[in-house]
């Protein structure tokens, strides 16, 4: 393998610290901080510009900023409060960033590279495990340990788009735990990413496993982001035997959530299907699949296991059934893409993301 392993030492450390972090302030956030420490407001756009445009990692850099000011920030202020725990670079060129939280829990990003696109997307994680236990998950066997903050999430992106140097302009929120548990705290995440970051909402995604309630709340909040259900089997009983979720919200809940979700927004669903051998990708999972999604506005995308090791009992398809599957689906009228998986050297594939490095 030719997976690269950055260890910290190679990387940029912020120091752990209990001062609040500015990253996460929203512009209206910093001219309130900005004008209780009796500064002139334009102070509060050059801090925005150096958190969100420059992404500077400390107040050193903030160079048009007098130097009594930024002395005065920092006794009070740290400028983001993740430290790097580990970098790894696939094949592919996908990076897996390990952050460490103040409280010394970790947890990972990635950011992956569409050549046919030119893009960069940025996976970001909302939570530290995750409380859903889908049974091909890695992170769903870490359990939950709590919901990030709006600063823990805006700073992934941040870090990456610093560290990358790239322009990274589309956001999923696929990564460790489920964002609509953290729901609030994950739509104030994006105000701060569209409105001080300039990620277009367009180009953020918000993945969940069916949590009902949040799909008629977010049905409501007029935000033209996109929703991708991670549905992964067309019936309650294959859909529970991977996904316990299904007890609480089974189909005929979750479902009517979505009719609805469309019929309010207008917007396109995406619907992921992860393709497990035998278990959910015969050709009557795909024509059930087909029938029920039947009138509801959405693309399918098909997402081929990927094992970690022998792990939890489940198998890739085979190309063939992979094809099968895609085919039958597309007969009943919708589009269906299969994904290709970024960073299986470094296991930073969808369901692959376990915090190998141990909190300290
Ligand atoms: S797939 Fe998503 S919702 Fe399911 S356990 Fe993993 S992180 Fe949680």
């Amino acid at each position: 393998m030719n997976a690269q392993l950055q260890t910290p030492s190679a990387c940029p450390i912020a120091p752990p610290s209990t001062q609040e972090p500015l990253i996460g302030k929203s512009l209206e956030e910093l001219r309130s901080l900005v004008k209780d420490m009796g500064e002139p407001a334009f102070r509060a756009d050059q801090l925005h510009q150096w958190l969100y445009v420059h992404c500077v990692r400390n107040f050193d850099d903030m160079s048009n900023l007098k130097k009594s000011f930024r002395d005065k920030l920092a006794e009070t202020h740290q400028v983001g409060s993740l430290s790097i725990a580990e970098k790894q670079v696939s094949q592919d060129g996908t990076t897996k960033y390990l952050f460490r939280l103040p409280d010394g829990k970790v947890v990972e990003s990635v950011l992956m590279y569409f050549e046919e696109r030119g893009t960069y997307a940025l996976c970001l994680s909302t939570q530290v495990g995750c409380a859903v236990n889908c049974g091909f998950c890695a992170t769903g066997k870490l359990g939950f340990m709590r919901n990030l903050s709006v600063a823990e999430i805006v700073e992934q992106y941040v870090y990456a788009q610093a560290d990358s140097g790239k322009e990274v302009r589309n956001i999923v929120f696929m990564g460790q735990g489920e964002p609509m548990l953290n729901y609030d705290t994950v739509l104030q995440a994006i105000h701060i990413l569209n409105k001080s970051a300039e990620v277009g909402m367009r180009h953020i995604t918000i993945s969940t496993s069916g949590i009902v309630p949040r799909i008629y709340d977010l049905a409501k909040e007029d935000m033209q982001l996109t929703l991708a259900i991670s549905l992964h089997a067309p019936d309650n009983a294959t859909r529970e035997a991977i996904m316990p979720l299904n007890k609480k919200w089974p189909l005929e809940e979750l479902m009517p959530a979505l009719h609805h979700y469309v019929s309010t927004t207008g917007k396109r669903l995406t619907i992921e299907y992860i393709l497990l051998a035998g278990v959910n990708d015969q050709p009557g999972h795909a024509h059930d699949l087909g029938k029920l999604l039947q009138g509801l506005k959405c693309n399918v995308n098909l997402i081929p296991y990927n094992p970690i090791g022998d792990a939890y009992g489940y198998k890739r398809p085979s190309g063939n059934a992979i094809h099968r599957f895609k085919d039958i689906v597309t007969a009943y009228g919708k589009k269906v893409t299969v994904r290709v998986e970024r960073g299986v050297d470094i296991a930073a594939a969808c369901g692959q993301l376990a915090n190998k490095v141990q909190p300290v």
